[in-house]
């Protein structure tokens, strides 16, 4: 598309977008720390879910300042039910950066956000456009479908090419008048009209230059390559007891889910039954000895980039904790856990062990 046509093209985009756009929390503001948290939130998480998180958020954690100061646990515990903790860990570390480089005040320029634990290209277009006006670019699902539909992209979109091709296509756009609302308008053309099934092509301010709409192949773009099946993990977790109290530990800050308080518990070896498997992780990473190990049933939890089948055993414990591999340790009562469980599948693991509810056992090993 030549630069008049992509001129045109904004125009309508953006008459349509001041007619049409959801009145969505964070379009009210363009505070550069609400702008983080929100786009932060968004990622891999559905806009109606996102929501009440992000009115609770900015209440608990008003600023980058509040945010900086805040335990690690509360803001944990406030992301508790969205998923991906390493979001939150890397959202406070962020606010600790611009406390720290830049006297609470949130940079502008692109170089410098991109700096920022956690930001990474979209982020950084998403806080420099909206929050700051400025003419940087965003590519994220919406805009490459929208993109790969418009200019008739017929390849893997994840592809080094095509990606280049999708960004430098976002670079064009946003040059021009009010680059933040532009860039919201192609996120919001893809969530309302440019659905991935069922596209609303005769609503779309932009068919009359649409190449996927005079080929009418729409709905098959963007091309996907297959990815390959995520790995199946098996793991235990152990309600491990001791004078009526239950181990939890918390995991190391680097770790998936890290700073997570949990049951312990480790991966099982291939065809190690649950209870070998809960004595030997304890023995290895506690140095504490399993007794009279009992299975309660299994927990699966799909992650993005694997599924686990955890075994939930419970028993009791003797020695003294050695630890290896976790933060820290505590033994506690297990239903104030489960009050404050910070994560769904300790959640879930709780329920389990404590209620008996969850999933049934699917691939029970021997006990
Ligand atoms: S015309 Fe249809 S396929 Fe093309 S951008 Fe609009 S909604 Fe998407």
């Amino acid at each position: 598309m030549k630069q008049p046509a992509i001129r045109a093209a904004r125009k309508k985009l953006l008459a349509w977008y001041d007619k049409n756009k959801r009145d969505l929390p964070w379009r009210q503001t363009s505070d550069p720390y609400s702008v983080l948290v929100s786009e932060i939130m968004l990622q891999q998480t559905r806009v109606d879910t996102v929501i009440p998180y992000y009115h609770n958020f900015l209440q608990r954690f008003p600023d980058a300042q509040a945010l900086c100061d805040a335990d690690t646990e509360q803001v944990l515990e406030s992301w508790s039910g969205l998923g991906y903790y390493s979001r939150a860990r890397n959202l406070q570390n962020a606010a600790r950066q611009v406390v720290r480089d830049h006297a609470g005040e949130f940079p502008q320029s692109s170089a410098d956000l991109q700096k920022l634990p956690g930001v990474g290209p979209y982020t950084t277009g998403a806080v420099a456009s909206i929050a700051f006006d400025r003419p940087e670019p965003i590519v994220d699902g919406n805009v490459a479908r929208v993109f790969c539909r418009l200019f008739g992209i017929r390849e893997d979109f994840r592809s080094t090419s095509a990606n280049a091709k999708l960004w430098e296509l976002a670079a064009q756009f946003a040059q021009g008048p009010r680059p933040g609302d532009l860039n919201q308008a192609l996120m919001e053309l893809g969530a309302l009209i440019c659905t991935p099934k069922s596209p609303d092509c005769p609503s779309c301010p932009l068919r009359a230059r649409c190449d996927a709409f005079r080929v009418g192949d729409a709905e098959s773009l963007p091309i996907r390559a297959k990815k390959q099946p995520s790995p199946k993990v098996s793991a235990v977790g152990v309600l491990a007891l001791k004078d009526e109290r239950a181990l939890f530990v918390q995991r190391g800050a680097r770790e998936l889910l890290g700073g997570m308080w949990e049951l312990p518990g480790g991966p099982l070896k291939k065809g190690e039954s649950n209870a070998a498997g809960a004595k030997r992780v304890l023995g290895e990473t506690l140095g504490l000895e399993l007794r009279d190990v009992r299975h309660l049933g299994e927990v699966h939890h799909v992650f993005s980039h694997r599924e686990l089948f955890l075994q939930i055993v419970k028993g009791t414990v003797s020695g003294r904790v050695q630890r290896q591999g976790f933060e820290a340790h505590q033994w506690r009562s297990a239903r104030s856990l489960a009050q404050r469980a910070p994560n769904s599948l300790t959640k879930k693991a709780l329920a389990l062990a404590l209620y008996g509810k969850g999933s049934k056992a699917k691939t029970v090993r021997k006990p």
